[in-house]
């Protein structure tokens, strides 16, 4: 599979592409060749600006319609996504490394358009005569213009997530997509203007943090803002926010995700589960299960069963070709993360898979590793690696475990193996996290009927269930009405 002969890079702004103001742009590299792929346009604090104005002025007449006249744009946008999957999967794959043959946001994003099509006429309000002499209501009404600031992993899935919610329920929105992986929001934003949102509606523009992102964190006219990304940079848009005009912010951030397996799991399953959980996006992956704790009584078999998958079904290689599907760390600045993390990793635990960058390639790949016996307060347990780097450690008791377990900052993502299912749902209810997995490490975040976000350092707000979704991008108004 091979690039398109045009490639889409300027914003998309009022429904119309537009090269940046000051006429900045910067490059896209492929992370598995090194070569050039694209000059993508960077928004000028002036082209954000004008993105947030259209926006506003496009607001009142998009929100006077009903979720059943939103829908139709949203069916059409679905269907045009999935028509252009295979674009899409090698504008991604050129871009930040991930496989075309991994590459499930096409589909996952277009369900998205259509999920909320579907049920964005849900909103209710609430009614009350519990006062006496009054009868109260609650009116639930969009917010105005919805900023979605988007990272790089998969970015058309978290943008459908963000953006769909907000629109069906008729705000307006404006996506900044992630410098490292413009190619895919550019191209959706073609797509956009095919489906004929009005002018405005939905605009999409490409830059970087210190300049697009800074100033849709700051701006007075963003009612809301939906983030995901760091929680460095959560912490600074949420900071951005409590300087400005207290937007409503939602912040969807990393993790540093526990896997507990006891001695009565399926251990083959838990292995090949917690084995894609590393290896899939090349552990750029929020909920990746980065820290693995297993029994002491079936560590040895599990760690054995363990390498075993990861060596027979890791295939590195080009993420443009479709066998393949390991691709390279996203750019050279995570690739030097990772790097750096795996000499950590050496010093503190006990290396027993991989542990370096293969010798026989020129991009940024990584090879899965594994280390052991890693002490629990080293950094490598502490802090977010993304990349596919993971950490197995011992167990003796459940008590212990779950102390373990909880001893982190983050709390987005966790599983537990067990076939006991007292046992697996009493450990559930103590984990810290806003996710529990039971016997698996699927994926969520392209589920429409649960809702998706963090505990403690994670996050706030939930996402992806449409109580949760829709209720986001809605401000409550009570009218009291004297009877
Ligand atoms: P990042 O925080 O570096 O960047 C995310 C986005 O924020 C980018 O669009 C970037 O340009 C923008 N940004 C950077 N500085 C900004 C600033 N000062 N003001 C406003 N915007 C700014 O994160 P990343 O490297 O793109 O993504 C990886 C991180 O995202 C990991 O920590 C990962 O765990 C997390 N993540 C979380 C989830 C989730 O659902 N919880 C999902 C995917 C990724």
């Amino acid at each position: 599979m091979g690039l398109p002969e045009y490639i889409e890079t300027r914003l998309f702004i009022n429904g119309e592409f537009v090269g940046s103001s000051d006429g900045k742009t910067f490059d896209i590299t492929n992370p598995a060749t090194l070569k050039h792929v694209a000059k993508v346009h960077e928004a000028s604090e002036q082209d954000t600006d004008r993105a947030v104005a259209s926006a506003k002025a496009a607001f009142p007449s998009w929100s006077a319609l009903s979720p059943a006249q939103r829908a139709p744009y949203f069916k059409k946008l679905a269907t045009l996504i999935r028509e252009n999957n295979d674009e899409l999967a090698v504008l991604e794959a050129s871009s930040m490394g991930k496989p075309v043959g991994a590459f499930f946001d096409g589909f996952a994003a277009a369900g998205k358009f259509d999920h909320y099509a579907e049920t964005g006429h849900t909103v209710q309000g609430t009614t009350s005569v519990q006062t006496p002499g009054f009868l109260n209501l609650t009116l639930r009404q969009p917010y105005g213009v919805v900023a979605a600031i988007i990272p790089w992993n998969a970015p058309l899935l978290f943008l459908a997530g963000k953006v769909a919610p907000a629109l069906i329920v008729g705000n307006t929105v404006v996506v900044k997509s992630s410098e490292k992986a413009p190619l895919t929001s550019a191209k959706l934003a073609t797509l956009v203007q095919k489906a004929g949102f009005p002018p405005g509606v939905f605009n999409i523009i490409t830059g970087f943090g210190n300049v697009s992102g800074s100033i849709l964190s700051h701006h007075m006219d963003v009612r809301a803002l939906s983030f995901t990304g760091s929680g460095r940079t959560g912490r600074i848009i949420q900071a951005a926010a409590a300087k400005s005009n207290l937007k409503a912010v939602y912040l969807e951030l990393g993790g540093k995700s526990p896997a507990v397996i006891f001695d009565d799991a399926d251990l083959e399953k838990a292995a090949k589960d917690t084995g894609y959980s590393v290896q899939s996006n090349s552990g750029q992956v929020c909920m990746m299960n980065s820290r693995i704790y297993v029994q002491d009584t079936v560590f040895d078999r599990y760690i054995e069963l363990f390498k075993e998958n990861l060596i027979s079904n890791v295939h590195v290689g080009d993420p443009l070709d479709k066998g393949i599907n390991h691709g390279p760390q996203a750019d050279e600045i995570q690739h030097k993360i990772v790097l750096r993390y795996l000499d950590m990793g050496k010093q503190s635990g006990d290396l027993v898979l991989g542990g370096s960058a293969p010798s026989d390639r020129e991009g940024y790949y990584i090879h899965p590793t594994v280390f052991t016996n890693t002490p629990e307060g080293a950094q490598i347990m502490k802090e977010e690696v993304f990349g596919p780097v993971v950490n197995v450690n011992i167990f003796k008791t459940e008590e212990e475990v779950l102390a373990k377990a909880n001893d982190t900052e983050y709390g987005l993502y966790a599983a537990v193996y067990t076939r006991d299912i007292s046992r697996a749902l009493r450990f559930a209810k103590g984990l810290e996290a806003g996710t529990v997995g039971v016997n698996c490490t699927s994926p969520t975040t392209g589920v429409n009927d649960t809702p998706f976000g963090g505990y403690k350092s994670s996050g706030t707000g939930r996402e992806g269930e449409p109580m949760y979704s829709l209720n986001n991008f809605l401000e409550t108004k009570s009218v009291i009405i004297k009877l």
